[in-house]
């Protein structure tokens, strides 16, 4: 662990301690007070961060590092071919998931972490477009 600077062991700690991380619940609490109503379990492939359900939306908070944001992503400087194997897999294993999705109906949405922090009404709003559409 590290191999890890601090901002991606805190994305790695938040990734181990569930679904909960901070900006995926800044995100609900908002659209949750514009009258928004999700769910934050499913039977869904690739478990979505949280749905809803008419119309059918899966959204997804993805984090920087283990989703390999183009921003934020750093490579490791140790055990590089380890976790670049890791992130890889974890990158293909997202675009199966939401293709899969979507051919069962479902719009998909992937936001990251760091869309969240810098600016929370644009990610709301993508969500609601979704939802309007
Ligand atoms: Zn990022």
């Amino acid at each position: 662990m590290d191999v890890l600077t601090a901002s991606q062991r805190s994305f790695c700690m938040s990734r181990i301690s569930g679904s909960n991380t901070k900006p995926e619940i800044r995100l609900r609490k908002s659209l949750w007070r514009l009258g928004y109503r999700y769910r934050l379990k499913s039977d869904l492939i690739g478990k979505p961060d949280f749905i809803f359900v008419t119309p059918q939306v899966a959204v997804f908070v993805d984090g920087c590092f283990w989703h390999k944001c183009p921003k934020h992503f750093v490579v490791p400087k140790t055990r590089t071919e380890f976790w670049m194997k890791k992130i890889n897999k974890n990158c293909e294993r997202d675009r199966q998931v939401s293709q899969e999705l979507k051919q069962s109906g479902w719009r998909v949405l992937r936001i990251w972490e760091h869309e969240i922090k810098e600016n929370l009404p644009a990610c709301v709003e993508r969500v609601e477009a979704l939802l309007s559409q």
